[in-house]
């Protein structure tokens, strides 16, 4: 039987994040942001990202998969999670 609560290190847990990021017009004149700078990942609940930094008043992303564009990821973190998958799959 599969668990379906999260646990510690679950890949569902981790979300995007960036440090510097810009606001534009959508095409139905809403702001959305958009980041400017790389995107690390970072789990709910720390204050650090997947690599290390303190990222404690940088944008979320909640609704940004960190996979989504992998040419703008942090590749420390792109490489920490894909270790954490792996290792989540197989279990
Ligand atoms: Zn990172």
């Amino acid at each position: 039987m599969k668990a379906q609560r999260m646990r510690p290190g679950d890949p569902r847990r981790f979300f995007s994040t960036a440090q510097f990021y810009r606001l534009h017009a959508a095409s139905g004149g809403e702001l959305v942001s958009e980041p400017t700078s790389p995107v690390h990942a970072k789990e709910m609940g720390t204050r650090l990202t997947v690599c290390g930094l303190p990222a404690d008043n940088w944008f979320k992303y909640c609704d940004l998969p960190f996979d989504n564009d992998p040419s703008d990821r942090c590749p420390e973190c792109v490489s920490v999670l894909a270790g954490l998958r792996r290792n989540h799959s197989s279990q």
